[in-house]
């Protein structure tokens, strides 16, 4: 169809319809009603048609031979009667926009002319009233002159008068003048519209658009509306600068540019070119220090107040309490004793013989701490972790927990040194001790050898007339457990403890751990306040939010009051024992407090380092040089077994020959943890936890050996037999491989699959896999599957991909780490 080909070029479709698509360069179309143009045909303008043509950009001449593609006759009529009708209707429309103009101008013009008329009436005013006072200036003048002429001529005749005359009026009348027409000016313009410039082109512009001319006079009525638009705000402007709000702005120790500017309540952009003024380019998101900072808050007119990083603390609730807001709480009891001497036992007697009488059931749950009623009502909160190593840490971390401290000394033996220890520890912290006699049961228990040996280290008890309690006990038998808490009781009564319940809490962690199903968990002793379920807070580095409440025997609660132990749930990472709890009102200050907690731990652990720590322990183990050390350091994945790990270490050795713990802690090993090892030339003991990969280089390349136990049995017997020196060949364990879990994929028939990546060694079938989860092992066991591109292979080198699935075990989740071993015989060497 050739019409077609014709509508193509000229872009137009469907002419039959109402709506035609017009297309344009670069794909832009546009839909045109043509059906009104058309009956706009029937009423042309006359005489506007030809003038359209003549400027018209479409290449339409009646010739068919000129136009683009063939277009029909009758179409092309059309079309030029569509567009002879647009001229015409734009001339109406710019007819009808000349005449609302000049309607426009004609009434500018009369206001113009009001205020001219006006203005002139009060030139003509002050015209008369300057001239009066010139006049009777001027009188005056002639009266002093004349009278200062006679003078002069009194004294020399001179021919002055006539140049002296009109110098006055020439120089200083008009002089005086003319800044009172300054004035005058100034005054009547904001009142008179434009100056006599301003008001001309105003209304030239107005003639142009009513002869309808070139675009020059466009420009001038835009130039025109920008210049009043720019005086205008320029007056706006004016005042809202005069009414500048000066802001006291916060400066932290580093600020960002974006939050600088947002302090100031300024323009971001504006704060980045003050910056940039001063030499600093910096982006919104770029941190700039609080010297830059100030300048620019100064520049701005705003004043600084510096605030220190440690003010985000400032939020705790750290008020005094009003005495009478105080109510009784239970009292906390730590205890203590030499090892053997029975205060696990002892523990579990009272935990046991309270809890699983006064409980239906009598589930308990081991959470660090528990309580127990006395038979008088009394409750007692016992510290489930005895030995003075948790005492002392907890105090180094400023937590004093304990009230009342137990020592349990066997009365089939004597004090001992970690008797001594424990009693200058409670000596120290001022905590009250009550002396539990154990083992009373045991033919050989001599409970009064024990007092009097007692006397020697100035603990003087009850029965030799002293005031430190003391009650014969057999946690095998039970006896005299009631009269023993009794004795609690009745201390804890005249150390009149108290804590006020209504406020934020605070408590201290006993213990923290990273619990494989629930997260980071940590068990707290209120101190003061009550803990309730959804409170945010901030514990030592960490901070979160309470997810849940769960007590001692193992039910959820909604609330712990002061001395009621908890474990908490819902925080973001584990904090460690002795870390204390705050409650505070928003996440943001929780994070904030935690952030700046952490950073400031970082920058103290850099500046100090590691070394000062090992000198201080190599100074104490030279102490005692005099004994055979074995010196280890220990890593747990909980505090339990590492504190479990030190009691057993502290165990093993003989008067010749001793183990010594240099450091323990709960996470994975570090390169801290290396270092100290290196320089007492110690093994690392990881006990479910593995070394990072930085502290896996330094220690091969410093050839400090790591060992990796996740049955304390094996350790302290590979221990047992390192310090005697008994150490024979044994099977141990080597590593072979690393793998990081990409991907977790869902196989039927198969279960989970792990698409790995081996990042180290090789992964081989036959071996033994464990999975990391940050480090710590989660589980341990073999394979099902080592897979690359679906063929089953025995091998699978470094670098390269494959897919694992593991033997009775699902849970993988990406970024876990599966490391590969073998086992082998090998000389042992700890
Ligand atoms: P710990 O190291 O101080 O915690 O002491 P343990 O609680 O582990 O006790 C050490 C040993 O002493 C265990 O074998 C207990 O069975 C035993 N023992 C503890 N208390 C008593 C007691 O009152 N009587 C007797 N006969 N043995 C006890």
């Amino acid at each position: 169809m050739s019409d077609n080909d014709g509508k193509k070029t000229l872009g137009l479709r469907g002419p039959q319809s109402g709506n035609v698509k017009q297309s344009f360069s670069h794909g832009r179309t546009k839909n045109v009603v043509v059906e009104t143009k058309r009956k706009r045909v029937v009423v042309p303008k006359p005489g506007a048609a030809p003038k359209a043509t003549a400027g018209g950009a479409q290449p339409v001449k009646s010739d068919p031979a000129k136009r683009p593609g063939g277009i029909s006759d009758a179409e092309m009529e059309r079309r030029m009667k569509a567009l002879a009708l647009a001229k015409a209707r734009e001339a109406e429309e710019t007819e009808q926009r000349a005449a609302e103009e000049r309607e426009r101008a004609e009434e500018r013009e009369r206001r113009r002319q009001e205020a001219e008329a006006k203005e002139r009436e009060e030139r003509e005013r002050e015209e008369k009233a300057r001239k009066k006072t010139e006049e009777e200036e001027e009188r005056q003048r002639k009266a002093e002159e004349a009278a200062a002429r006679k003078a002069v001529e009194a004294a020399a005749p001179a021919p002055q008068p006539d140049e002296a005359r009109p110098a006055p009026r020439g120089s200083a009348a008009p002089a005086r003048k003319a800044p009172e027409r300054d004035t005058r000016e100034k005054q009547v313009k904001p009142k008179g519209a434009r100056d006599d410039e301003g008001r001309r082109s105003g209304k030239l512009t107005l003639n142009q658009a009513l002869s309808g001319d070139g675009g020059g006079r466009q420009r001038s009525l835009a130039s025109m509306r920008r210049k009043q638009e720019r005086a205008r705000q320029k007056a706006m402007g004016g005042q809202v600068e005069r009414e500048k709000v000066v802001r006291d702005v916060q400066l932290p120790e580093a600020i960002t540019v974006g939050e600088l500017a947002n302090r100031m309540a300024e323009r971001v952009a504006d704060v980045v070119k003050s910056l940039m003024q001063n030499g600093i380019m910096a982006t919104q998101n770029q941190t700039i220090d609080a010297d830059t900072a100030e300048l620019i808050i100064t520049e701005f007119g705003h004043k600084v107040q510096r605030v220190s990083d440690s003010d985000v603390e400032d939020v705790i609730d750290t008020v005094e309490d009003d005495p009478t807001l105080l109510k009784g709480r239970p009292p906390i009891i730590t205890v203590m004793g030499h090892v053997d001497h029975g205060k696990t036992s002892l523990l579990d007697a009272i935990r046991n013989a309270k809890v699983v009488a006064g409980e239906a059931g009598g589930i308990t749950q081991h959470i660090g701490a528990y309580q127990v009623i006395t038979e008088s009502g009394a409750a007692l909160t016992f510290l489930d972790t005895p030995g003075h190593a948790a005492f002392t840490s907890m105090r180094a971390r400023g937590a004093q927990v304990t009230d009342i401290v137990v020592l349990v000394v066997a009365a089939d033996d004597a004090v001992m040194p970690q008797t001594i220890e424990a009693i200058n520890h409670a000596k120290a912290a001022k905590v009250p001790m009550i002396v539990a006699i154990n083992k009373c049961d045991k033919p050989a228990a001599n409970p009064d050898k024990v007092r009097t040996d007692l006397l020697q280290h100035e603990v003087i008890v009850e029965k030799l007339s002293g005031d430190v309690q003391d009650v014969e006990v057999s946690a095998i038998s039970g006896k005299g457990l009631d009269e023993l808490l009794e004795a609690i009781a009745l201390q804890a009564e005249i150390l009149e403890l108290k804590a006020n319940p209504d406020r934020s809490a605070m408590g201290a962690v006993i213990e923290a751990q990273l619990d494989v199903g629930r997260g980071p968990v940590a068990t707290v002793l209120v101190q003061h306040g009550t803990l309730r379920q959804g409170d945010i807070f901030v514990v030592g580095e960490q901070w979160g939010k309470v997810r849940a409440l769960i007590n001692d025997k193992g039910d959820r609660v909604q609330e712990a009051g002061p001395s009621v132990p908890v474990e908490v749930l819902g925080l973001n990472g584990t904090p460690e024992a002795g870390d204390v709890l705050n409650v505070v009102s928003t996440e943001a200050q929780a994070r904030e407090i935690a952030e700046y907690r952490h950073n400031a731990a970082k920058e103290k652990r850099a500046a100090a380092g590691a070394a000062t720590t090992l000198e201080q322990l190599m100074a104490k183990a030279k102490e005692d040089a005099n004994v055979a050390e074995l010196p280890i350091v220990v890593k747990a994945d909980v505090q339990g077994s590492a504190e479990a790990i030190v009691q057993a270490m502290e165990k093993i050795g003989n008067d010749e020959v001793r183990v010594r713990v240099l450091h323990y802690g709960v996470g994975a090993i570090t390169e801290t943890d290396v270092g100290l090892a290196e320089a007492s030339g110690a093994p690392v003991i990881g006990f479910n936890v593995r070394a990072n990969a930085s502290a896996r280089n330094t220690a091969n390349q410093k050839g400090i050996e790591l060992r990796y136990y996740s049955v304390i049995y094996d350790l302290v017997d590979d221990v047992k037999k390192a310090a005697s020196g008994l150490l024979s060949a044994e099977v141990r364990e080597r590593f072979i491989g690393y793998a990081q879990i990409k991907e977790v994929f869902k196989v039927s028939g198969v279960g989970k699959v792990a698409g790995c990546l081996v990042t180290e060694g090789v992964a081989r079938r036959s071996a033994g896999v464990r999975l990391l989860r940050d480090n710590v092992v989660i589980h341990e066991g073999t394979l099902k599957t080592l897979k690359r591109f679906k063929d089953e292979v025995a091998e699978v080198q470094s670098g390269q991909e494959c897919g694992m699935a593991f033997e009775n075990y699902e849970d993988v989740r990406p970024n876990d780490v599966i490391e590969i071993f073998e086992r082998e015989e090998v000389e042992r060497s700890l």
